[in-house]
């Protein structure tokens, strides 16, 4: 019986091998870059959030049916991941109670990446880095991989190649025009968890504030909300809130027409509660704000409602009230573009997940290839979920392929 081939090296390719060789079963690993699990090294900040406080199949955003992506996703219970990772690896994990993030103990990304490429070549992987997969080719029950280097003859194939974000850790979409050729449907891709462009940077001169805010989206019909870390950059925008909401401003710049239209709450506080708090308050409106936002935002909010700086809030007109309080609560965000694929956290769409059978990850397309990762048809919020999503669809073609 041939080999089992991984086409990638990144965080579902590794754990696939890990589990494929658990198995017994000769598996090679063909990865294009000189070492693999690149994202894994760059992710978290270097710190690589390994995985989420919890599953939440839920907020997975999909083309395909959402029970898919349910079963997968819960194919390798949180408890058993961390298991894997604290015995196995032996690598403790730390919790960060404030983000709801498992990071490794070490707080070093590399230590992630190395230690499942370690742990793979102890249980007898076979790695050729520099070496990318081009062709795939079935006869009979086997499968010709045409490789950079040459063939290789498998009995199973697992395609781990990720999406298209960030190109230059070695995920260029390859992958998927492969998949396409063995005759998947590849859901429309497009960047998500990416930062967006303000151009004119009209914001720039807040560029550094950070604050928790909640972000509301909407774009044809869909609504999404998330409360989290905003970031104003000299561009645009950043931090986990505006990533967790970017692709429906992407899917709208892509589609054309209608753009998404972003509403942040800058604070805790409601209208009423502003209301309130400006009513009650004393002194210049400025310091009123100023007291639940950033001093410099404070400004240029109650600069934008056409309020003048020095103005006191028991001289503040009610229509000036209403229109601060507006923007305070519901500011609709002016953005142009995002940051593409360059700085895309994670690939939308990809490879249908109902061609895929969700107990094994085998294609239903092209027995004995597997899929698993980016390259599919789904993707989780910033906090964890892409790792998890990542190592359990990886473990699963692993255990899969080889059984
Ligand atoms: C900056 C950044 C920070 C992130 N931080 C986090 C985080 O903290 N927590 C989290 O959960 N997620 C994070 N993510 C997302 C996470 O990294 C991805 O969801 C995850 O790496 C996807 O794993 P994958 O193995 O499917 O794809 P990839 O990691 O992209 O791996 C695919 C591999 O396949 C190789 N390859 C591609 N085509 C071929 C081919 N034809 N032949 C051979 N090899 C090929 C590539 O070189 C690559 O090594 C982050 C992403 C980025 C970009």
């Amino acid at each position: 019986m041939g080999p089992v081939l991984i086409a990638g090296a990144g965080a579902a390719g590794l754990m696939a091998a890990v589990f494929a060789a658990g198995r017994g079963r000769r598996v090679i690993v063909v990865e294009t870059t000189t070492d693999g699990g690149r994202k894994i090294v760059i992710s978290g900040g270097g710190r690589c959030n390994i995985l989420p406080r919890a599953l939440e199949p839920d907020r997975f955003v999909s083309d395909s049916p959402r029970p898919l992506v349910r079963r997968l996703l819960r194919s390798w219970p949180l408890d058993h991941q961390k298991a894997f990772f604290e015995r196995d690896l032996n690598l403790p994990l730390a919790f960060e109670a404030e983000s709801g993030k498992y990071f490794p103990a070490s707080n070093r990304a590399r230590d992630v990446r190395d230690g499942l490429v370690a742990l793979a070549i102890r249980r007898g992987v076979e790695f050729q880095f520099e070496t990318k997969l081009v062709e795939l080719v079935r006869t009979d029950d086997t499968w010709t991989a045409t490789t950079s280097r040459g063939r290789i003859e498998a009995s199973a194939v697992i395609l781990a190649s990720g999406g298209r974000s960030v190109p230059s850790t070695g995920s260029d979409g390859a992958g998927l025009d492969l998949a396409a050729r063995i005759g998947h449907t590849i859901r429309a891709t497009y960047p998500a968890l990416t930062p967006l462009i303000c151009d004119p940077p009209v914001h720039g001169s807040l560029s550094g504030i950070s604050l928790t805010v909640r972000l509301r989206a909407r774009w044809q019909g869909r609504e999404a909300e998330t409360t989290g870390g905003f970031l104003f950059t000299h561009h645009g925008y950043s931090g986990p809130a505006v990533l967790d909401m970017s692709h429906l401003a992407v899917r709208s710049r892509l589609a054309g027409g209608e753009r998404a239209v972003l509403r942040v709450r800058w604070c805790d506080l409601d209208a009423a509660q502003w209301t309130d708090a400006l009513q009650a308050g004393t002194g210049l409106v400025v310091s009123v704000v100023a007291r639940h936002l950033p001093a410099r935002l404070a400004e240029r909010l109650v600069v934008e409602s056409g309020i003048p700086s020095d103005r006191r809030t028991a001289d503040l007109r009610r229509d000036e009230r209403t229109s601060l309080v507006d923007r305070l609560t519901s500011y609709e965000l002016p953005w142009t573009s995002d940051e593409g694929y360059k700085k895309a956290e994670v690939t939308g769409g990809g490879v249908a997940l109902a061609e895929v059978d969700h107990r094994t990850m085998q294609s239903r397309v092209a027995p004995g290839v597997f899929l698993c990762g980016e390259i599919l048809d789904a993707f989780g919020p910033i906090g964890g979920h892409n790792f998890a999503w990542a190592w359990a669809t990886g473990r699963l073609a692993g255990l899969s392929a080889t059984s």
